[in-house]
């Protein structure tokens, strides 16, 4: 199916819906994208991308449509539910709790979060958390906190990394599917100026009994399958920065053409021209990195480094994007909704989902492959 006729029928009906909606929360938004299809369409066939757990260009459409008329907070909590912890669930038997689950979030019943940022230990530093989870019996016993979770205040169900033994093994870490109406289950909203919508709080665990269908995929597999949907996250990162980058370009562009300095428009004077031509050149090196991570290359790097690359790189552009044009906008960047507070909100997409610097160390370790790659004849 073209990725036209996808965003024709399901899409913009999801979109009207909306947009009839004075301030639509979260859990309106996922529910009417997941009604009207959009959110089965991204995993659903003819077209779906091994790599990525589902179809990229569907994801594309979707985050672009999205950051078009939501606040950046919203599409947030839209995000990290599409394209990290449903593959992730997803991933599951059909027949088993997350397999089920999956169907009911997929159907727009439930929404999900996705815990791994831990309280204990910095976010790059994942291996060292805190949060663990002691066999009881036939029960597993989930203790610990994490914070800065997309959804805490509103979802459902939390997917929630921990670990089962002591160390950094990468089999020491399961998956936990954890409602968050268990006994011993505390959220706390972030205390936090920015990303309205996102429902972002801390998730604390006292010693919540689970059965152990409550486990996600092997018990040995947690750090491996998050690693693997982290990827995807981090191509939505991508995908989702060019997007912004795009639409804040075009806006600022419009503004340039229409005020005037010194009795011409602004767009004239040929130092806001080649600042404005650097931007251009920028957003479309990450178009083209974006068209790349959507076309299946053979003998391209693995998905861990394309998404690594395309997510710093959506990182930078978007800093200087929005450095750039705030400026160019004058006071009018620090009205309420102006352009500062999108600026502040978007150094979340160096942050957010691992670092900048993680990203680079992550890029480094693989510079001989992606040098091979570049220059097969060498
Ligand atoms: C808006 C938002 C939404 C989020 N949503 C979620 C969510 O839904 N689920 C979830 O689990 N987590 C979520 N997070 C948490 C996020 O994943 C972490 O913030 C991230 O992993 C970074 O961890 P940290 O904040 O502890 O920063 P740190 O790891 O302490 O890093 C802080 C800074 O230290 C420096 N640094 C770190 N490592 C290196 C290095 N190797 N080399 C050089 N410098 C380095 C960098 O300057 C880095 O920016 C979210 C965060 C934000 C801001």
């Amino acid at each position: 199916m073209p990725e036209t006729a996808f965003a024709s029928p399901a899409l913009h009906e999801a979109l009207a819906s909306i947009s009839a909606n004075d301030s639509p929360q979260a859990r309106d938004v996922w529910k009417m994208l997941a009604t009207s299809g959009v959110v089965s369409a991204l995993y659903d066939p003819p077209t779906p991308d091994g790599r990525w757990g589902l179809n990229p260009a569907r994801l594309q459409t979707t985050l672009t449509a999205l950051d078009a008329v939501l606040p950046l907070g919203t599409t947030l909590s839209f995000c990290v539910q599409a394209a990290t912890a449903l593959p992730l669930l997803r991933d599951a038997l059909p027949d088993s709790l997350a397999g089920r689950t999956a169907r009911e979030a997929v159907a727009g019943h439930i929404t999900l979060a996705l815990a791994a940022t831990d309280t204990a230990a910095a976010g790059s530093d994942l291996t060292a958390m805190g949060t663990r989870i002691e066999q009881e019996g036939d029960m597993l016993v989930l203790t610990g906190s994490k914070r800065w979770i997309v959804n805490a205040t509103t979802a459902d169900h939390a997917l929630v990394l921990a670990r089962r033994r002591p160390g950094d093994h990468f089999t020491h870490f399961s998956l936990l599917l954890v409602p968050l109406t268990a006994p011993g289950v505390r959220v706390e909203p972030a205390d936090t100026l920015w990303f309205d919508g996102a429902g972002i709080g801390s998730l604390h665990f006292d010693a919540v009994r689970l059965s152990a269908d409550h486990l996600i995929g092997s018990p040995s597999r947690g750090l491996a399958a998050f690693a693997r949907s982290i990827s995807t996250e981090r191509l939505a990162s991508g995908l989702w920065a060019n997007a912004l980058a795009s639409r804040v370009l075009t806006q600022t562009h419009r503004m340039l053409t229409r005020r005037r300095i010194a009795g011409a428009a602004q767009w004239d004077n040929t130092a806001v021209r080649h600042e404005f031509a650097a931007l251009l050149i920028d957003q479309h090196r990450l178009q083209a990195m974006c068209e790349k991570a959507c076309s299946p290359t053979p003998g391209g790097p693995p998905p861990t480094v394309a998404a690594a690359l395309l997510k710093a790189a959506g990182a930078e552009t978007l800093e200087r994007t929005l450095t750039v044009c705030a400026r160019l906008q004058g006071a009018e960047a620090f009205e309420r909704d102006g352009l500062h507070h999108l600026r502040t909100e978007a150094a979340m997409f160096g942050i957010a989902g691992g670092t900048s610097h993680t990203l680079r160390d992550l890029i480094a370790d693989h510079a001989e492959t992606l040098l091979d790659i570049r220059n097969p004849a060498s």
